[in-house]
């Protein structure tokens, strides 16, 4: 027998109708450069949307079509977020950082048939427009007075098309699992791999980002979204700030620790998102701001970090400068990418900062409507005694099943994704992520980890970055190689530095050798990039070998 409840389908349109009924007057803010500040609302947003709805009915883009944005956090991104999926056409943001071919590619895979994109990137959109021969428009997201001066097929001005189209729009009733927005994976190993998000696994993962054991989003925040809207939707932040109703603060492409200092103290922001390097950032920023200005500035209840593994110098310094609990979340562009939040729980609140802080570094726990788990080689469970470390695999509502037109053999029969990382799960389920697969020293047939090795490293007061990779021993098959970017300022020899690490891991884990540079490489969505360090070090042989002693 079925439940007599109504049934409704989850829909994009129906969070930012949500936020325009019931929040309509709480604020968005976007940063568009220069000391430009624009201000609308919920509401305000809700009627530029529908025009940008009725824009792509004009433009002829269909149901299923889609449409490709290059473009920083403004305003006018989030109107085409709602605009564009509100009509079932499937938004794809794109990165505007990765290598132009990259963009070529996905512009292709995608078959999108126009690109909105911000000015500032112009000179990007007149090089790959040849490249896209199916793209029928490209779009500047300016005022008539700003269009740049590039040659591309239907450039046209987005103020001049949205303000021409009415705000009458009636949003379609799609079915839920329809496609609402594609998001590419880095592809800092072959090409990049599109996934398609639904409208239901979109509202399913805006939902329990705002619960209190999650991100907590509510209508009293103020939420500065650091996270690029082209990365995993912004972390579904425009989604979720919708749905709770939260103001909403777009620091548009200037990023800088003083420029994400100013708009979290102007605009009182009490909660924010973004990478590690982001964070450091901002607290080099703040370290040459007075103590109790800087408590007085910063009202911040949370600081959200993901992406890649947050030092504990960041999590300390957070508490240290600000009174803020740095929470970590665990996610990736297959799975929307929020699967994992460490938020403590009861049995915590009599640890001491110390501990608390050892806590703020495992990367979570699963939310409700997700699982984690992890295997090893054969596919057998491992256990969660928080020391036995296995691939990570993840279901859930919104994980992946597939890639878009791409074979791949991620999934397994029971709709478990490997998601390429190694990690730990405590029995509280609390997980820590200790390697991407692919980064994983294995030295003497036993497993060494990159991450842990490169935490103990930060945790050197002289050490600003540091990256370790497995390189090729004669006798151990792979040892670790430590490199190291040392803060302006401060030195350290790399004995002093190893005899640091010694206490913090295991004595045969220990680097073998440690090499100093004076920057390390990064991938478009700020990570460290192993692959170009191997290359540059292939040749490299190790004090300790044998045959390197020999030679
Ligand atoms: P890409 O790195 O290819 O751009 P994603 O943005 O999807 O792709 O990155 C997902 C990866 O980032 C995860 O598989 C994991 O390795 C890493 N990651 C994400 N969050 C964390 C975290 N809190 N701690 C450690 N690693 C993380």
């Amino acid at each position: 027998m079925n439940g007599l409840m109504q049934q409704r389908q989850l829909l994009i349109s129906d969070l930012i109708e949500h936020a325009a009924n019931n929040h309509g007057d709480r604020e968005i803010v976007s940063n568009l450069g220069n000391g430009h500040i624009h201000r609308y609302t919920w509401s305000g947003a809700l009627g530029r949307s529908k025009r940008v709805a009725n824009l792509i009915h004009a433009l002829g883009v269909a149901t299923g079509q889609c449409v490709a944005t290059l473009a920083w956090n403004t305003h006018r991104h989030l109107e085409l977020y709602y605009g564009v999926s509100g009509t079932g056409a499937v938004m794809a943001t794109v990165n505007p950082r990765l290598f132009t071919e990259q963009i070529v590619y996905i512009l292709n895979h995608s078959g999108s048939s126009h690109v909105f994109f911000d000015v500032s990137l112009a000179k990007l959109v007149a090089e790959i427009a040849p490249q896209c021969p199916d793209i029928k428009g490209f779009i500047a997201l300016c005022d008539a007075d700003q269009m740049p001066d590039i040659v591309v097929p239907g450039l046209a001005c987005y103020e001049s098309l949205v303000t021409g189209c009415s705000e009458d729009y009636a949003w379609p009733s799609l079915d839920e699992n329809s496609a609402s927005s594609l998001c590419y994976t880095s592809g800092t190993t072959g090409k990049p791999k599109g996934v398609l998000y639904s409208h239901r696994s979109t509202v399913l993962h805006a939902m329990s980002t705002c619960m209190v054991d999650s991100f907590a989003i509510s209508a009293r925040d103020s939420v500065l979204l650091i996270v690029p809207m082209f990365h995993v939707n912004g972390w579904g932040i425009p989604y979720s700030s919708a749905m709770a109703g939260a103001k909403l603060v777009l620091p548009g492409s200037e990023l800088s620790g003083g420029h994400v200092y100013a708009m979290l103290r102007d605009e009182a922001c009490t909660v924010s998102c973004g990478v590690p390097t982001v964070w450091m950032s901002l607290l080099e920023y703040a370290e040459n701001v007075d103590a109790e200005q800087r408590r007085r500035d910063i009202v911040l209840t949370r600081a959200l970090s993901g992406g890649s593994a947050a030092p504990r110098r960041i999590i300390e310094k957070f508490e240290h400068y600000f009174g803020v609990y740095l929470c970590q979340a665990w996610g990736m562009t297959e799975t929307s990418p929020v699967v994992t939040v460490n938020v403590p729980l009861r049995k915590h609140e009599a640890l001491t900062l110390d501990e608390r802080f050892d806590l703020q570094m495992l990367s979570g726990r699963p939310l409700p409507g997700t699982e984690v788990a992890i295997f090893d080689d054969e596919g057998n469970r491992l256990p969660h005694d928080g020391h036995t470390a296995g691939q990570l695999k993840v279901r859930g509502h919104w994980v992946a099943r597939a890639y878009y037109h791409r074979e791949d053999d991620a999934w397994d029969a029971n709709n478990w994704f490997a998601t390429g990382d190694l990690a730990t799960l405590n029995a509280d389920g609390y997980i820590r992520i200790t390697d991407r697969s692919k980064d994983v020293i294995k030295s003497g047939g036993e497993w060494i980890s990159s991450l842990d090795l490169e935490s103990a490293a930060l945790s050197h007061p002289a050490i600003d970055e540091a990256a370790v990779i497995g390189l090729r021993h004669s006798h151990w098959q792979e040892r670790p190689l430590l490199i190291a970017v040392k803060r302006k300022g401060k030195d350290v020899t790399a004995d002093a530095l190893l005899d640091h690490m010694r206490n913090l891991v295991a004595k045969w884990w220990l680097p073998d050798d440690v090499v100093f540079v004076d920057s390390l490489p990064h991938t478009a969505t700020g990570k460290l990039s192993k692959l170009p360090l191997r290359k540059q070090f292939e040749n490299f042989r190790f004090s300790t070998d044998v045959e390197n002693t020999r030679g």
